[in-house]
């Protein structure tokens, strides 16, 4: 088999830029490959890699990181204003995303410079100013690792939640997603830019009714003044969820911090931004050796370096703690540890 390597290091794997070695690593090309490569079985277990964008690596990995690079992208027009787009889990996101707005098909475009891989994007349904993929989601071809089959999942079937997805809980490290199919409008776009910040960036450019390519410019714009660029400093975006919490709490929290900011869900429950809490808690800019809480946002974990997982992990530990004695509210990581 071509592709394979052994003590593989693992340091520009990922976008945290964690130092380890994996004991044996393969690149794959082709639903054949893989299907081969799956047919021979190991005792080994399997780590599925992307772009390696959401994983923070805490030890060496004993074990296989199978990294997907089947590509492609493929059409089906579906009516008038409606295209199915298929497109293979190796493709870069942004690129792909990039391309639907140049052939302007709509739906993607609050999801641009999200880093990563199209296969990751069901994993956690990803979601970025008000989108999540599981709005546009079709359908995705996944193989079973143990059967060497290939099974359909549609949305229902992805169980699809905040940042999460069946791929993240029971079916984690079973499947190996090979591409994926979105519904993308070809006319009559629905525009979302409900987000404060991407309303504060069209009115810097005058734009009062906003094409997809507008949508996606703002988001470019604020994300890139904002973000810390992986290749600048690791890390691997949001390390934590936004908790979503009952009005109760959140009005017992208000007693205290009458600036808390939230986002009502329903009548019983409202969403955090668990950056708030994070930089209300006093962590934004904290530096421990090379970890630390980025110093313009601070949900966002970095490396300055050379810090290891495990400082991250339980750097990410003692926020997680210092947020439940101040605020009563449990912090989830995002971040996919291994
Ligand atoms: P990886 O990190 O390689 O893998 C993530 C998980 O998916 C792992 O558990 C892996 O095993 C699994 N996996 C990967 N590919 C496959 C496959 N083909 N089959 C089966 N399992 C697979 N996320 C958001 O939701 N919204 C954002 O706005 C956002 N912004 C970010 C900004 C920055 C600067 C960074 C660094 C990250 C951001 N993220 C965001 C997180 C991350 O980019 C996404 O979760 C992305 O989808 C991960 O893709 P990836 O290819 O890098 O996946
Ligand atoms: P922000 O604009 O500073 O807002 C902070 C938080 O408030 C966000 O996380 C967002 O929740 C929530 N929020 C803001 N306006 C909202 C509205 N009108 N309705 C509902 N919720 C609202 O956030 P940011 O950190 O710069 O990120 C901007 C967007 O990119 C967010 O959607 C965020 O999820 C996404 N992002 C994700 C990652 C990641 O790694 N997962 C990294 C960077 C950015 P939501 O997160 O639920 O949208």
């Amino acid at each position: 088999m071509k592709n394979i390597f052994y003590s593989f290091p693992l340091k520009n794997e990922t976008t945290f830029g964690i130092n380890a070695i994996a004991d044996e690593y393969i690149s794959i090309e082709s639903v054949q490959e893989a299907k081969d490569f799956f047919s021979i079985p190991s005792d080994k277990p399997y780590y599925i890699l992307g772009g390696g964008s959401n994983i923070l690596i805490t030890k060496d990995v004993n074990g296989i990181i199978v990294q997907n690079k089947i590509k492609g992208i493929s059409t089906s027009i579906i009516d008038d204003s409606t295209i199915h787009v298929t497109a293979g889990a190796g493709e870069n996101w942004n690129e792909f995303v990039l391309y639907c707005i140049e052939n302007n098909w709509g739906g993607l475009e609050n999801l641009s410079l999200i880093p990563g891989n199209v296969g990751a994007s069901p994993m956690q349904n990803i979601g970025a100013y008000g989108v999540e993929i599981k709005d546009v989601f079709v359908s995705l071809n996944a193989l079973e690792i143990a059967t060497n089959e290939i099974h359909t999942f549609e949305n229902e079937a992805c169980k699809f939640g905040y940042r999460e997805s069946i791929f993240k809980n029971s079916h984690k490290n079973k499947f190996l997603i090979i591409d994926v199919t979105f519904k993308l409008t070809r006319k009559n776009h629905k525009i979302s830019a409900n987000y404060g910040a991407i309303q504060s960036e069209l009115q810097k450019y005058n734009v009062t009714n906003p094409t997809i390519k507008d949508i996606s410019k703002a988001v470019i714009a604020i994300r890139s003044s904002k973000l810390p660029d992986p290749k600048v400093i690791g890390n691997a975006g949001s390390f934590f969820k936004n908790p979503v919490i009952s009005i109760k709490l959140a009005d017992a929290i208000k007693l205290n911090y009458p600036d808390l900011v939230e986002y009502p869900i329903d009548e019983t429950s409202t969403k955090l931004a668990a950056g708030w809490l994070i930089e209300k808690a006093g962590w934004k800019g904290f530096r421990d050796g090379d970890a630390g809480v980025h110093a313009l946002q601070a949900l966002v974990l970095v490396n300055y370096g050379n810090t290891t997982g495990n400082e991250i992990l339980n750097l990410s530990q003692r926020i997680i703690d210092d947020i439940h004695s101040k605020f009563g509210v449990t912090l989830e990581r995002e971040v996919n540890i291994w």
